[in-house]
This record gives structure tokens, C-alpha cells and sequence, in this order.
């Protein structure tokens, strides 16, 4: 698949507020900075149809975009930042977790994992939590252009096998370089071959 148009449709501060549509809905996440909006912006050959981001944690909106006229891909406030207080961190949890779990357009959502670090604790509890919700995710891990390509292997390895310390299996994953474009065909047939089940299923 290519993203051949893509246009904002709007950003909403709850899932009360997001608009009734068919379009199914992928989403995407990740701790603030891990290279979301230039994740977004690679996947749809556009310069800065997602911000890149200046000031961590400001966008506490769920962004929608319209793509090629057949689905949304919405795009979710980064988590696990530090500066902003407990009273906001926690509407903002909610506001993502009902989201998340009540949502019906939403089909998959992708956890992006900034390659170089070892998991976070933001990212463990996130990851732990969408499995306790059973909610359907695939991981991205970012910015692999910032290290070798022998240490790829090495530090997917160690990330998994903390994920592996809750999980029982491991959820699909991608790699990705908003430098190089990698990983861009793969995630993009993905969600092709994902619209394509749910729509045969429909109908
Ligand atoms: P967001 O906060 O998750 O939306 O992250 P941004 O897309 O704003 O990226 C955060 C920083 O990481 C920016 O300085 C980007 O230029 C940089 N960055 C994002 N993706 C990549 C990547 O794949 N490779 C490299 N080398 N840098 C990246």
C-alpha cells in the first residue's frame, strides 16, 4: 500500500468526542520522543503532516487523519513524560485507556520502542496493561538507523525478553528509520492485509 492522500480530520480530547465513522482505525503510541509524529510523516510521504515535536507532552489530543479515503490513522499522545503533574497524568490515562479499550473502528495499534534503550518502565506498564485489556498492539522499534546493524538483533533480543517476563507470546513487530524509510513497506502492507481480513469478514 501507498499513502497516496492523507488529510487531518480533526483532534479530539476524549473518545466521547471522536467522530462516528466506518473507517477502521490504526493507531499509533510511544513515550514522547521515540519518534512518532516522524514515524507518521515517513509512513505517508509527507514533510510534517504530524508535528515533530518541540515541547514533550504538549499534544494531549487524539489526532485523526484520513487516509487515502478508507481509513484513520490517529495518532496518540506520547506517555511515560515527566513535566507535566499528577492531576493531568492521570485525565490523560484515562482519556488513552478508554481509547484504547472502547474504541470499536480501532483494529490495531502500534507501540513504537525507541530501539537503543532498554524497555522503560512507561513502556512495560503499557505494554502490560494492553495485554490485561487484551487489546491488539505490534511493536515498532524506532530509530534502528542509530545503531549497527549487527546490534539490531542484540537489542531486540533484550527488549523482548523483558516483554517476554509478562507476556506468553510476543506481539508482531516491525522495524523502522524515519532516516533510511525502513520498515516502511512492511508496516504499511501490514495494515493493508489487516483492512483487507476485517473488510472480507464484513461482508
Ligand atoms: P515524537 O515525540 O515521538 O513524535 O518524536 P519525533 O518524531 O518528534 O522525534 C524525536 C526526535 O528523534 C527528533 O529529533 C527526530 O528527528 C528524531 N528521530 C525520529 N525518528 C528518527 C529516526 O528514525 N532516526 C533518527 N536518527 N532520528 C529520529
Amino acid at each position: 500500500m501507498i499513502i497516496q492522500s492523507i488529510e487531518f480530520s480533526g483532534s479530539f480530547p476524549r473518545i466521547s468526542a471522536c467522530p462516528r465513522s466506518e473507517f477502521l482505525e490504526f493507531a499509533f503510541i510511544g513515550r514522547s520522543n521515540v519518534g512518532k509524529s516522524s514515524l507518521i510523516n515517513m509512513l505517508s510521504n509527507r514533510k510534517a503532516i504530524a508535528k515533530v515535536s518541540v515541547t514533550p507532552g504538549k499534544t494531549q489530543l487524539i489526532n485523526f487523519f484520513k487516509v487515502n479515503e478508507g481509513w484513520h490513522l490517529v495518532d496518540l499522545p506520547g506517555y511515560g513524560y515527566a513535566r507535566v503533574n499528577k492531576k493531568m497524568l492521570s485525565s490523560f490515562t484515562t482519556m488513552i485507556k478508554d481509547y484504547l479499550s472502547k474504541r470499536e473502528n480501532l483494529v490495531n495499534t502500534f507501540v513504537l520502542i525507541d530501539i537503543r534503550h532498554d524497555l522503560q518502565k512507561a513502556d512495560a506498564e503499557f505494554l502490560d496493561w494492553c495485554g490485561e485489556s487484551q487489546i491488539p498492539i505490534s511493536i515498532i522499534f524506532t530509530k534502528i538507523d542509530k545503531i549497527s546493524k549487527q546490534q539490531i538483533p542484540i537489542h531486540i533480543e533484550r527488549i523482548n525478553s523483558k516483554i517476554l517476563q509478562t507476556w506468553s507470546e510476543l506481539p508482531p513487530q516491525f522495524i523502522s528509520s524515519a532516516v533510511t524509510n525502513q520498515g516502511k513497506e512492511d508496516i504499511l502492507s501490514y495494515i493493508e492485509s489487516i483492512l483487507s481480513q476485517v473488510h472480507a469478514t464484513n461482508h
